[in-house]
């Protein structure tokens, strides 16, 4: 079903194939001309689904990975997330001052 929807997707699909280094949600919306704090959580939702399509269209190939956001106050790494998204606080601390999870596609 192409559509604006899925015409983004391609275009974050791309960008992380393409960039050498991980990318936040908020990285990708400004760089694809979005508005980052927005589209944040659309652009999670799109990852969710480029993972899907990924092993679809690579057969495992190419792998999405996320580095887990953490606690920038006490360093409390969330490593049991199980859905790209930013938590909105530390259960550990309770601050709120949480660095986002980035995202990168590597060859396997
Ligand atoms: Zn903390």
């Amino acid at each position: 079903m192409p559509g604006v929807e899925e015409t983004t997707r391609e275009r974050i699909l791309r960008l992380l194939l393409e960039s050498r280094r991980p990318l936040s949600a908020q990285e990708i919306a400004a760089l694809l001309g979005l508005d980052p704090v927005r589209t944040e959580k659309e652009i999670y939702e799109h990852i969710r689904h480029i993972a899907k399509t990924l092993r679809r269209r690579y057969g495992g190939r190419y792998v999405l990975y996320m580095v887990p956001p953490r606690c920038r106050d006490c360093g409390y790494v969330f490593t049991d997330l199980k859905e790209p998204r930013r938590p909105s606080r530390c259960p550990r601390c309770k601050s709120q001052r949480i660095a986002p999870p980035l995202f990168y596609i590597e060859e396997r």
